[in-house]
């Protein structure tokens, strides 16, 4: 103790004799005190110097204490919501107080395809190829220790900029511009403050809202040096969907589609989500059809020219089953294993299919096998 030195506390002036533990333990210099009195009574401000000089470990975010997670993932806290210029045309639910497609829930029920016309066509072709672009902005940024809510910065951003409205905001109440999927979220994550580590995969789904249409697609990417088992997970669900969208054409049943799918997925070990499904897509976000990904399903329809939907298979390292975290959005695997997923908009033509969200770069292979 240096000679001469006084008591920290307000208004004492009397010599220290005495310096905090804690700060000697810390290495934080100075500290002294006259008495153990004199400590005590300054104790309560005197602690935060300690606060201050020690690395804590960051404070654990668990909004649903004892909630039984499936794995390891677990929720960050998001960001305040994000705003669309007024300028820019939006859905219906954009502004509605619980987020409710009207135009969706009059055509609820209703078993109805529509074909599109040329003009309809062609308001698909363009809100899909910026919902690629979009994409292809989120997907760059992919990187240890971004947070999934840069991605989602990003994503509504660059839908400002192409003058789109991104679908998911305010959906039902959804929060965020996109929804980003990692590890064992099967699909509709909510971007929060996570920064994405190495060995993640993350999957980002972008649909975009421009001039009446919607176009949507998605694509899983490795986060850093990702494990071989998660890297045969995302090729085959790519291959999934490849495997779809070559047997579509006039003629084809919807239900036809799932088979295809889940062949390709259980010869590899791999298991098929059943609780969400591909839908149709044009001037609202999802509807007529229903094209579940799994074999033997019931889906109605057989497809026509001009009809416009998504195939989006989700397929899972272990079981099929998921579950929702009380985010009311989350869906994860109930084993906590791996699931992954990619998704296109695509036209029925008068002989086969037109790819609306196909990579025009790299011969349309997708990001994981281009990007590094
Ligand atoms: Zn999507
Ligand atoms: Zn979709």
């Amino acid at each position: 103790m240096s000679a001469g030195a006084l008591c920290e506390t307000p208004g004492c002036d009397q010599e220290a004799r005495l310096q905090c533990p804690t700060c000697i333990k810390l290495g934080i210099k100075g500290s002294f005190f006259c008495t153990q009195e004199c400590f005590k009574k300054n104790w309560n401000v005197h602690k935060s110097v300690h606060k201050k000089e020690t690395v804590t470990e960051p404070v654990a975010y668990n909004p649903w204490p004892g909630f039984p997670f499936t794995g390891t993932l677990r929720p960050y806290p998001q960001t305040p919501k994000r705003t669309i210029p007024t300028h820019i045309a939006r859905p219906d639910y954009a502004d509605h107080p619980e987020g409710h497609p009207l135009g969706e829930q009059s055509a609820r029920g209703s078993s109805y395809i529509k074909a599109l016309s040329d003009e309809e066509k062609e308001g698909m072709r363009v809100v899909s190829k910026l919902g690629r672009e979009i994409l292809e902005e989120a997907a760059n940024a992919v990187a240890v220790g971004v947070t999934t809510d840069e991605i989602d910065r990003i994503v509504h951003e660059a839908c400002i900029e192409r003058e789109c409205y991104p679908s998911p905001l305010n959906y039902y109440e959804f929060p965020k511009s996109c929804c980003t999927s990692i590890n064992e979220v099967i699909c509709h994550g909510i971007p929060d403050k996570r920064p994405m580590q190495n060995g993640d995969i993350c999957n980002i789904d972008v649909t975009a809202y421009h001039r009446g249409f919607h176009g949507d697609l998605n694509e899983t990417l490795f986060v850093g040096q990702v494990s071989e088992s998660a890297k045969r997970l995302v090729q085959v669900t790519w291959e999934c969907l490849e495997k779809a969208i070559e047997i579509v054409k006039p003629g084809v049943k919807y239900r036809d589609v799932g088979a295809v799918i889940q062949k390709h997925a259980q010869s590899h070990g791999f298991s098929v989500v059943r609780s969400y499904c591909g839908h149709g897509i044009h001037q609202l976000f999802h509807t007529a059809p229903n094209i579940p990904h799994y074999a033997k399903n019931k889906a109605v329809g057989i497809m026509k020219p001009g009809h416009c939907f998504t195939i989006e298979p989700m397929i899972s390292e272990g079981v099929w089953k998921d579950e929702q975290w009380p985010d009311n959005w989350t869906a994860v695997t109930q084993d906590g294993k791996l699931s992954a997923q990619f998704e296109h908009t695509m036209l029925v033509t008068e002989t086969g299919v037109e790819v609306l969200t196909r990579r025009l770069e790299k011969d349309g292979l997708p990001y994981f096998m281009t990007i590094r």
